[in-house]
């Protein structure tokens, strides 16, 4: 963990004397110094000369789009193994959350959108963004091209031109001389079952026609290329995502909040929530307790299990609800899931 605080060596200094930390006076817990940056990729470098002492290679890692954490690894594994070289693969949801943003704030012409005032015609282009959102979303990462193809990326590499085609046609607003049934993988076509009415942001916002010229055409195209092309295929051929990690994050900041630090005991909280994520609250509780000589009575082990139990049931009909949804809409629950 890369931490810069020290409460001793401030208290030091305020006294007068001169202690530089790290390192610059006895029980330092700082390993960093103030001014240094705190960097994804020395965090990603240390933990690639962990693993290459280990002699395992990475050869793929997921990451989002800011960081330069596979950068990292690859520089430190090359130390140990000079032929070795790590490709990094990007996140779906990062990717699509850029998509949107890319669609939120592109100059599309006043006309395309329908409306009187222009914060109608916002609310429009918003609905929009959400929809190419999930419409690639549907296509490229859900199921539906990796399962019609069986995962073979040489197969969809082939007809993603025609998909991009004929999804920039049916937004477009005509279904039937895009050929949306066979290559929109989304849109069935016809008129009363096309994506339009399918659409749970098109269809419940009312929205049914675009009014597109050729210039805000080339700018939508450039947008669904975000994650309908080659490039984003290979970025994205293994369906890695960093959820996981997300999740990590997510259970680490309830006992490392960002806004208060934990100078002294900051690894001992760290150390604490990663026996709890790993073994759940009541093997963590009574194995803590156990170690400091005063192992829970019966009646808390009970209370403790049961609190367990029920985390689990939450969790099972979650996932209940969520296949339901699915047998019930395909098309719109895979969205929400
Ligand atoms: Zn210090
Ligand atoms: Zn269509």
């Amino acid at each position: 963990m890369q931490n810069k605080l020290c409460w001793q060596g401030a208290w030091l200094r305020g006294k007068g004397f001169t202690v530089n930390c790290p390192g610059g006076h006895e029980g330092c817990t700082a390993n960093l110094p103030v001014h240094a940056p705190l960097s994804e990729y020395d965090m990603a470098k240390s933990i690639g000369t962990e693993l290459a002492l280990q002699n395992v290679l990475i050869k793929y890692a997921t990451t989002d789009g800011d960081g330069r954490s596979a950068a990292g690894i690859e520089d430190s594994l090359k130390i140990l193994h000079p032929m070795c070289s790590v490709e990094r693969l990007a996140d779906p949801s990062h990717l699509a959350a850029t998509q949107f943003r890319h669609c939120y704030n592109a100059k599309f012409s006043d006309e395309m959108f329908p409306g009187k005032t222009r914060l109608d015609k916002g609310k429009v282009k918003k609905i929009l963004s959400q929809d190419v959102k999930a419409r690639c979303s549907l296509i490229m990462t859900t199921c539906t091209l990796f399962e019609n193809h069986c995962g073979n990326t040489e197969e969809m590499r082939k007809c993603l031109p025609k998909v991009l085609e004929s999804t920039i046609r049916c937004y477009d607003g005509d279904c039937s001389k895009s050929k949306c049934r066979s290559h929109s993988v989304v849109c069935p076509g016809g008129i009363t079952n096309n994506w339009w009415n399918r659409s749970m942001y098109l269809a419940s916002n009312k929205v049914d026609s675009l009014n597109m010229n050729e210039n805000n055409k080339s700018i939508l195209s450039e947008i669904l290329k975000i994650r309908i092309s080659e490039a984003a295929l290979e970025k994205n051929k293994f369906q890695t995502n960093t959820q996981k990690c997300e999740a990590i994050n997510r259970s680490l900041s309830v006992s490392l909040p960002k806004n208060v630090n934990y100078g002294r005991n900051a690894m001992g909280r760290l150390s604490s929530t990663i026996l709890r994520s790993n073994g759940g609250i009541k093997n963590a509780t009574e194995q803590k307790a156990k170690l400091l000589g005063a192992p829970l009575s019966p009646k808390t082990r009970y209370s403790l299990r049961q609190t367990t139990l029920y985390r689990i049931t939450a969790i099972v009909n979650k996932q209940d609800i969520q296949m339901q949804a699915i047998a019930i809409h395909p098309p719109f629950a895979l969205i929400l899931v």
